[in-house]
């Protein structure tokens, strides 16, 4: 591969493809476990794990209070479903 092909998680060098999309990931709080699995998949750099916020602990599975979530970068989201597919949970759903 070409040197400097790689923008993978390097958001300075990433291009904003947010408004190719057509459909948009949402990430379900009671599903999500924080795993990472989307993250590494995603083929722009859309995804980043965050802490649960207080409403969002409520929600969560058993499995989940404990971790970070994921959240999605509409900015730089091209809306291919990859993250929702690979998700082994399917904590992401692909919506309009
Ligand atoms: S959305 Fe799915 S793949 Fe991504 S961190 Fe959560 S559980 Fe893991
Ligand atoms: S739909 Fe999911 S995998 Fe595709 S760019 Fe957006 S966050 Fe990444």
């Amino acid at each position: 591969m070409e040197k400097g092909a790689i923008i993978k998680y390097k958001k300075e060098n990433a291009p904003k493809t947010g408004d190719w999309k057509y459909m948009k990931p949402v990430v379900d709080v009671s599903k999500c476990i924080g795993c990472g699995s989307c993250i590494e998949h995603c083929p722009e750099a859309a995804i980043s794990l965050r802490n649960r916020l207080k409403e969002e602990m409520e929600k969560s599975s058993a499995v989940g209070k404990d971790r970070k979530i994921a959240e999605i970068d509409f900015e730089y989201c091209k809306g291919c479903g990859v993250c929702a597919t690979i998700c082994p949970l399917k904590a992401i759903i692909m919506k309009k």
